[in-house]
C-alpha cells in the first residue's frame, strides 16, 4: 500500500508540516506556517525539488492554517498531492505526554480526553498540539492521527533520576518531577549514531547534545534514556537562547520581593528574556551573533561563549560519570550541527576525558561526521537531528 504521512508540529503561532512518502522515504514537500492569530500570517512551502514559494493571507487559527498548507498540498504547481484522500495518516508532535504516555499512541476519544488532562503540566505547548489535531479530525476525518511525545523517550528514567529534592507531596499531588524534553531527538540522533557507528545500541553508553536556541543533554545506557538536562519544563540545564537553565532557586523569591515579581512576569523572565539573550543585555539570542564577537576579541560575547560552552562540558563530564564511562558522544540541532567553533571549544575541555579531537575534520555544517581520531577513546560524532523522520516512523508503525 502506497503510505503518505502528513507530520505536523504545531506551536502557540506557528505549523510546521512534513509529507513523507515512506514508500521510497523521500520528503515530498514541506514548510512553516507563521504568525498564526497575528496579522501578516505567511506560509513558507518547499516542493520535493526544493523550490520555495512563500503563500500571504490572514490564517486566524491553526485550522485555518491546516486548511491552506492542504491547498498548497494538492496545488498542482507547487504540491505533492493529487487529491487530499492520498494521505493515510498523520503524525502529530505532542509536547508533553505527563507519566502516561511511555510511547507514541494512535489517537481515539480517550487518548484525547488524556491529552486534555495534560495541559496543566504544558500550558503553551499542549494546547497548540491538540488544536492541530482537532483540526485534522475536522478537515480530513477518514485520516488516522497518531500522537509522538517529547517527554516519552524519558519515561525510562527511574526515580532516583527524575525526583526532585522536595516534599514528596508534591510529587504526589502535582507529580512534580524531571520529565526532559527533546525526546524523539535524543532518541534519533542516538539510534542513527550507533547504526553509522556500527555500534550495539543496548550495550553503548552514550552522551547527546541536542544544542540549538533550545538545548539539552542526556545520557543513554543499556538502549534506554537514564537521565537528561531538561526538567519537569524546558527550562532547566544548559545555557540556552532565551532560557537561563540552572540557577539557584532562591533567586526566584528574591527577585519576586525586591522586584515586586508576579509569578507570570518571572516566568517569562526566566523562559524569555534569560540565557544568551539576558546575558547579552538584550541584543540577540543568535549564537552567530557571539560567535561574531567572540571571534573579534570582544566582550561580552567571549564571556558568554565561555560560559554556554562550561556548561555543556559540566552536564558531558557529570553524565560520564554517572554511567561509569562513556563511548559515543553525539552532536547535534542549530549550533552543533552548524557551528565549527562551539563544537572545538567544547571538544578542547575534553580531551583529558577521552576524546582526541581531530580538527582538520571539524570543518563542515549538517553532516553526518566523526570529529575524533580513530585511536580516541571516546567518539563524537555530528548527527543532523531530523525528528520530524522520527514522527513520520511512529505514525507508520502505528497505523500500517
Ligand atoms: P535550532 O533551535 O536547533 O533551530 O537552532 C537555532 C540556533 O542555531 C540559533 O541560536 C542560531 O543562531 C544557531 N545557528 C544557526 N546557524 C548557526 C551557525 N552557522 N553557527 C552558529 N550557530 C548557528
Amino acid at each position: 500500500m502506497l503510505m503518505k504521512i502528513l507530520v505536523l508540529n504545531a506551536g502557540s503561532s506557528s505549523l510546521k508540516y512534513q509529507l513523507f512518502n515512506w514508500d521510497n522515504q523521500q520528503v515530498e514537500a514541506k514548510g512553516n506556517v507563521e504568525k498564526i492569530w497575528i496579522e501578516g500570517s505567511f506560509i513558507k512551502h518547499k516542493n520535493h525539488e526544493g523550490n520555495k514559494s512563500e503563500f500571504p493571507g490572514n490564517l486566524a487559527n491553526h485550522r485555518e492554517a491546516l486548511q491552506k498548507v492542504l491547498e498548497i498540498l494538492v496545488n498542482p504547481q507547487h504540491g505533492a498531492l493529487e487529491r487530499l484522500e492520498d494521505i493515510n495518516a498523520v503524525g502529530h508532535r505532542m509536547v508533553h505526554g505527563g507519566e502516561i504516555f511511555k510511547t507514541s499512541a494512535l489517537v481515539n476519544a480517550k487518548i484525547m480526553e488524556i491529552l486534555h488532562s495534560l495541559i496543566p503540566l504544558a500550558p503553551l505547548h499542549n494546547p497548540a498540539n491538540i488544536i492541530g489535531i482537532e483540526a485534522v479530525q475536522e478537515i480530513l476525518p477518514w485520516v488516522p492521527n497518531v500522537v509522538v511525545f517529547d517527554t516519552a523517550f524519558f519515561q525510562s528514567m527511574t526515580p532516583e533520576h527524575y525526583l526532585y529534592a522536595l516534599p514528596m507531596e508534591y510529587y504526589e499531588k502535582y507529580k512534580i518531577r524531571k520529565y526532559g524534553f527533546h525526546g524523539t531527538s535524543h532518541q534519533y540522533i542516538t539510534q542513527r549514531a550507533c547504526e553509522l557507528l556500527g555500534k550495539d545500541y543496548n550495550t553503548t553508553n552514550i552522551i547527546s547534545c541536542h544544542v540549538g536556541n533550545g538545548a539539552s543533554i542526556a545520557c543513554i545506557q543499556n538502549g534506554k534514556a537514564l537521565e537528561t538536562s531538561l526538567g519537569f519544563t524546558p527550562l532547566e540545564g544548559l545555557i540556552m537562547g532565551t532560557r537561563c537553565g540552572d540557577i539557584d532557586p532562591a533567586i526566584v523569591p528574591f527577585l519576586i520581593k525586591n522586584e515586586g515579581l508576579s509569578a507570570d512576569e518571572i516566568d517569562t523572565i526566566l523562559n524569555k528574556k534569560s540565557g544568551v539573550l539576558g546575558l547579552y543585555n538584550g541584543k540577540s539570542s543568535d549564537m552567530r551573533d557571539i560567535e561574531e564577537g567572540y571571534v573579534a576579541g570582544k566582550e561580552p560575547e567571549t564571556q558568554i561563549l565561555k560560559m554556554y560552552v562550561n556548561r555543556i562540558v559540566r552536564y558531558i563530564g557529570g553524565y560520564a560519570a554517572l554511567m561509569n564511562g562513556v563511548e559515543v558522544i553525539v552532536m547535534a540541532a542549530g549550533i552543533l550541527e552548524r557551528s565549527p567553533l562551539t563544537r572545538a571549544l567544547i571538544m578542547k575541555q575534553l580531551e583529558r576525558m577521552g576524546a582526541s579531537f581531530d580538527e582538520t575534520k571539524n570543518d563542515f555544517r549538517e553532516q553526518e561526521r566523526v570529529i575524533t581520531t580513530p585511536e580516541s577513546k571516546i567518539t563524537v560524532i555530528v548527527v543532523p537531528t531530523d525528528e520530524e523522520y522520527m514522527i513520520a516512523k511512529d505514525t507508520y508503525e502505528l497505523v500500517k
